[in-house]
């Protein structure tokens, strides 16, 4: 059995480290490219949320490197994700691909012997080598967490920002020579020490924005054209309001230690939104209301296009903008995004919102 799994975000990294500490031989799909999500369109409903065509894409990659079987995580949420599964598996034997296994990992609050059942077929039936594993695999994306977060401070303020681009994308290159959690950490670390010697302004007070949405372009930088670090470049400090560790908390960890995920978030979404509609819409609302109280000066909502749970949220982010006096930009993605129009409307979105901070600093004065 050789594993293989989709890109999303840094997902990849900790996924690697689990396998590689387990013993279980894993490919890490190539980087996901405009030929990948071409490759994936081809074979996808044209309708069907871009995450759904890049996964395909990444999966043929793969498995076209020698993948046999795909770890892909479940969901029985009323939107279209708990069907990417099973109708990834059809499209795939259709195009030729008979022999590939699909293990799909449904969160274990939703189904725990089935959750074990899956983590039983990955491993071969042994369960202390993984939860070992499980662990350092957290671990993992904690210390993810810790480097973006740097990097989201260091980028605007970097007096040759071309440096720090350099550092993460050489990281990128190198993770995936690396075998098991302790190189892997071992390797973040050599990457955080390189970022603290950059140089910086520590005079330049960045700009905020906060950056909400669908999961999936929030998190895997490919879909959303690399938003974190062309807002970066533009002397903005961001902040992805999901990451990796927060979605394995929410769906691994506390259903696992008896409690319940997404607490905060749905006490904060419930005047807006008090029904769970898929997705994370319910969350969208509540972090943008959490950044405004916080003080960002804008946030910027990313989502496929076709994505039902983010319409939604679509829709309920202007009464958020006026309750809590902050900008919002909505930027929806699929393959036919272009770039240029994209980069275009993030530079008018900031410059829209520095326009704000020189009213305020004119009306104090
Ligand atoms: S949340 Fe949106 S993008 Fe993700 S699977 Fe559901 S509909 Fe598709």
């Amino acid at each position: 059995m050789i594993i293989t799994y989709p890109h999303m975000g840094e997902a990849y990294i900790a996924i690697k480290a689990v396998l590689d500490d387990i013993g279980v031989e894993s490919i890490v799909p190539a980087y996901t490219t405009k030929a990948t999500m071409q490759l994936g369109s081809k074979l996808s409903p044209e309708s069907i949320c871009l995450p759904f065509k890049i996964m395909l894409g990444n999966y043929i990659n793969a498995i076209k490197s020698g993948a046999d079987t795909i770890i892909i995580t479940g969901s029985c949420g009323p939107c279209r994700f708990g069907y990417y599964g099973p109708i990834q598996k059809q499209i795939l034997e259709d195009a030729g691909y008979k022999d590939v296994e699909f293990i799909i990992l449904d969160s274990p609050g939703e189904d725990f012997k089935k959750f074990i059942s899956s983590i039983a077929r990955i491993t071969g039936g042994r369960f202390i080598a993984p939860i070992r594993a499980l662990r350092a695999g957290y671990k993992v994306c904690c210390e993810i967490d810790k480097m973006n977060e740097l990097v989201y401070y260091i980028r605007p303020r970097a007096i040759n920002k071309s440096q720090v681009k350099a550092i993460t994308h050489s990281f990128r290159s190198n993770i995936v020579n690396v075998k098991g959690s302790a190189q892997i950490t071992e390797l973040i670390r050599d990457t955080v020490n390189k970022l603290k010697a950059i140089e910086l302004d520590t005079s330049f007070e960045p700009l905020k924005i906060g950056i909400i949405g669908e999961i999936y372009t929030i998190i895997e930088p490919f879909s959303n054209l690399e938003t974190e670090e062309k807002l970066g470049e533009l002397g903005i400090e961001v902040h992805r309001s999901m990451t990796v560790k927060d979605w394995a908390d929410n769906t691994i960890v506390r259903p696992v230690t008896g409690r319940k995920p997404y607490t905060k978030e749905k006490r904060l979404s419930k005047p807006y939104l008090p029904a769970l509609i898929g997705g994370h819409a319910q969350q969208c609302i509540a972090h943008a209301i959490q950044y405004a109280k916080h003080g960002y000066d804008g946030l910027v909502q990313i989502y496929p296009m076709t994505c039902m749970p983010e319409i939604v949220s679509r829709s309920i982010l202007p009464q958020i903008e006026k309750d809590y006096n902050i900008p919002i930009l909505s930027l929806i993605v699929d393959e036919q995004t272009g770039e240029a129009g994209y980069v275009t409307r993030l530079e008018a979105f900031v410059d829209y919102i520095s326009g704000g901070r020189e009213q305020a600093k004119a009306a104090i004065n």
